[in-house]
């Protein structure tokens, strides 16, 4: 049935891959392509999709995911088999994340923050059409753009002011001051997202000059037009920092090193609680890092928020856990 096909899909955590082409340095350093792509749509669960062959180097690694894309695949081609069926799941009042999680110079924001060609704009796109709808008249659609930078969070739609999260009566976790905008079409959509990107960290070393060390959340919030604080469906869009690990990041001053301790911890974060969730365990680590704080709600649905309110409560340690965000952190 419907509900259940939507259920089991909105449930679930799914996981696909994308292999970006060679790009022409590497093609004029001739290296060689090492990831073989199964195309072919699985008749069972565990069968590899996707095959890393490593021969050359002694191993081979098989890889096993929901989605695979080819390097021929265009972002609409991914838009339409990751973010689409989330995008009609906000408006039954979801609340959606997708992450582009990989090394620098992998893709990540080619796919997800692509000004035009992003799925974050393919998923505006789309949001826009459904708004228009007669059953939509009353909703409205809003966007906020922040990062994550050193554990710390900045406003990109408010000049990079530094904003603190908070729990709620409800243990929700609010970001106090973060800026919303209205938006009413594809274009002003886009026009914001570019003025955000354009106040996106760049690394304080010059060599490293880029945006692969902080984490950006797009988020797209839909509200009543009357009553605007109660959120009536979230998707968020997530620029995660690169993965790789210290030495790929030369990482070679103090700086440059505590950058990549703070993304590691927070994508050590993400990843259990992505692990934690799919496997329904009873703890899920939010507060182990700033990522997964905010993520929080976008992780879970209302309804589950709940659960974990007691759980929390049972579980008293998890709040003098040593990664646990200080509160005095956020009072500073
Ligand atoms: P990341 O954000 O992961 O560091 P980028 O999105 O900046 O990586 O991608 C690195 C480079 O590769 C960019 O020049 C981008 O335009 C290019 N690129 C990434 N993915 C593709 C793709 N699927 N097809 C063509 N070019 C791509
Ligand atoms: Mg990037």
């Amino acid at each position: 049935s419907k509900g259940k096909s939507q259920r089991d899909l909105m449930d679930r955590i799914r996981v696909c891959v994308r292999k970006r082409p060679l790009s022409k340095k590497e093609l004029k350093r001739n290296e060689t392509d090492i990831a073989t792509v199964h195309s072919r749509r699985s008749l069972t669960i565990n069968e590899p999709k996707v095959k890393v062959d490593l021969t050359k180097f002694i191993e081979q690694h098989n890889f096993v995911f929901d989605e695979v894309f080819d390097c021929n695949c265009t972002n609409e081609d991914v838009y339409k088999r990751t973010a689409l069926p989330l995008v009609e799941y906000i408006f039954t009042g979801g609340k959606a994340t997708c992450f582009a999680y990989g090394q620098t110079g992998s893709g990540k924001t080619f796919t997800m923050l692509d000004t035009t060609h992003g799925l974050y704009a393919m998923a505006g796109r789309d949001i826009f059409a459904l708004l228009a709808q007669p059953e939509n008249k009353n909703l409205a659609a809003w966007v906020s753009f922040y990062e994550i930078y050193q554990g710390h969070l900045y406003d990109l739609l408010n000049s990079r002011k530094r904003l603190f999260a908070r729990e709620d009566g409800n243990k929700q976790v609010q970001i106090s001051g973060l800026q919303e905008v209205e938006v009413t079409s594809e274009k002003e959509l886009i026009k914001v997202f570019d003025t955000g990107s354009g106040t996106r960290s760049t690394g304080v070393t010059g060599a490293n000059a880029d945006s692969s060390r902080s984490h950006a959340i797009f988020q797209i919030v839909l509200k009543n037009k009357t009553g605007k604080s109660k959120i009536k469906g979230k998707f968020s869009f997530i620029d995660l920092a690169g993965s790789e690990r210290g030495a790929d990041r030369g990482e070679s001053d103090r700086q440059t090193r505590m950058e990549g301790s703070e993304i590691n911890k927070s994508l050590l974060a993400l990843k259990e609680c992505i692990r934690a969730l799919d496997l329904d365990s009873k703890h899920t680590p939010f507060r182990q890092s700033k990522l997964t704080q905010v993520l929080k709600d976008s992780f879970i649905g209302v309804k589950e928020l709940k659960s974990d309110d007691q759980e929390n409560e049972e579980n008293d340690d998890v709040l003098s856990d040593s990664h646990y965000c200080e509160e005095n952190d956020e009072q500073d």
